[in-house]
């Protein structure tokens, strides 16, 4: 299904503020309107797997920029929350893996977001990455080839 992108973020970013009491900034590089062909309800998905731990694992604003070029659009959820320490960064997507219990207690889980969020990507043919700093913030990004 053609999507139109704008009108999908800004709608998923209110769902999900509003549902969680959280402020969440969204910004716009995209030049006019930009669609993209793709299954919505699983981006949506993957979506709120990477809202989900940006709102677990920080508390202050998140921020989502969405960023159109030639033949790619990227979508980036970004917090300034605790991050992940280097030696983690690898193994976050493995199932059940979490990154040590104590700092985990408080927020629960069970360490599956992250391998599904691989899955879905892989289902969808998009491109998802993580960047995190301890003690600085984490972003995810997704890349979906224009086509
Ligand atoms: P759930 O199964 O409920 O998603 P989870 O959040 O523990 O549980 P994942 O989403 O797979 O599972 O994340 C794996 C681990 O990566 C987390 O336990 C957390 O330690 C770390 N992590 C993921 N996203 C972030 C983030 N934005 N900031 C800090 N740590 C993160």
């Amino acid at each position: 299904k053609l999507i139109d992108l704008n009108r999908f973020l800004t709608q998923v970013i209110r769902t999900y503020g509003d549902a969680f009491k959280r402020t969440i900034q969204l910004e716009f590089s995209l030049a006019g309107n930009t669609f993209i062909q793709t299954d919505e309800n699983k981006l949506k998905q993957l979506l709120f797997i990477f809202l989900d731990n940006a709102r677990k694992y920080s508390d202050d604003v998140i921020r989502v920029t969405a960023r159109a070029e030639k033949s790619e659009v990227y979508i980036r959820i970004e917090d300034r929350g605790m991050g992940i320490p280097e030696k983690d960064l690898p193994r976050v997507f493995d199932r059940f893996y979490r990154v040590d219990e104590a700092r985990n207690r408080k927020t629960g889980g069970s360490g599956l977001g992250l391998s599904l969020a691989k899955e879905i990507a892989d289902a969808l043919g998009v491109e998802i990455r993580l960047e995190s700093t301890e003690g600085v913030g984490t972003a995810a990004s997704i890349s979906i080839k224009i086509t």
